[in-house]
């Protein structure tokens, strides 16, 4: 199967853990349903509560998304924080065939291989940064749903990620400081095409 008939921009979100992403696409999703479609990732990491398989992930074994991965079933994987994650051809190619923007949920070694592997689909990329380090662990501790070894993972890669972003690897960066600003600056740029979102804080301060 090919994902090389999309016709609608994607959109890829990419942003440190925590940081606000599935908060920010779960409004959207909410508000334009016929517009935006997840690509629904498939991961080996466990559900946490309240996520429903098929809907935030396809939740799977190490063996089985290997096998997938051995068949050239993902656009891009990439292991994040011990667990494997995943874009399949077929999760893009059923938003798209849907006619609505898919939008991907993905870290920055997905935005790399997208970049590297796959610059036709040439979609928006989109990073969504915290307004802060301190507030990034504050939204991570506040979750409730990492071990402390899951979150000191997710914030040593965060350190990564935003450096990647400093290096203009985005087309847009929208800073979750207070959510409805953010989301506002989200859907001006996923909507209306805006170019300019937010500055990238300075991390190192
Ligand atoms: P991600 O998908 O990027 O890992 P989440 O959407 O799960 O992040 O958000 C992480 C936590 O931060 C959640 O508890 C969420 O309710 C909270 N959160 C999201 N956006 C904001 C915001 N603008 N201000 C404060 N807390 C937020
Ligand atoms: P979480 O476990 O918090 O849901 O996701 C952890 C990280 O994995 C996040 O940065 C998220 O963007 C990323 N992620 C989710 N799905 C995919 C995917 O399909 N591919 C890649 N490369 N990263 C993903």
């Amino acid at each position: 199967m090919s994902v090389a008939a999309a016709v609608i921009r994607p959109v890829v979100i990419c942003g440190p853990s925590g940081t606000g992403k599935s908060t920010l696409l779960k409004k959207l999703f909410n508000e334009f349903p016929d517009t935006f479609g997840f690509s629904i990732s498939h991961t080996t990491r466990a559900p946490r509560p309240g996520e429903q398989p098929g809907v935030a992930y396809h939740f799977t074994t190490r063996e089985a998304f290997l096998d997938l991965a051995r068949a050239g079933g993902f656009i891009e994987h990439a292991e994040f924080s011990g667990n494997l994650y995943g874009s399949s051809v077929a999760a893009v190619h059923a938003v798209t065939q849907s006619g609505k923007m898919c939008v991907l949920d993905i870290d920055t070694q997905g935005v790399k291989l997208i970049k590297a592997n796959h610059a036709y689909l040439n979609p928006l990329y989109v990073f969504i940064a915290p307004p802060s380090l301190s507030s990034l662990k504050t939204r991570l501790v506040g979750r409730g749903t990492e071990s402390e070894a899951s979150m000191s993972a997710r914030l040593a890669a965060a350190i990564g990620e935003l450096e990647y972003a400093k290096s203009g690897a985005f087309d847009v960066v929208v800073v979750n400081d207070d959510l409805e600003r953010a989301y506002n600056v989200l859907k001006g740029v996923v909507c209306e095409g805006k170019t300019t979102g937010d500055t990238l804080p300075d991390f190192s301060a």
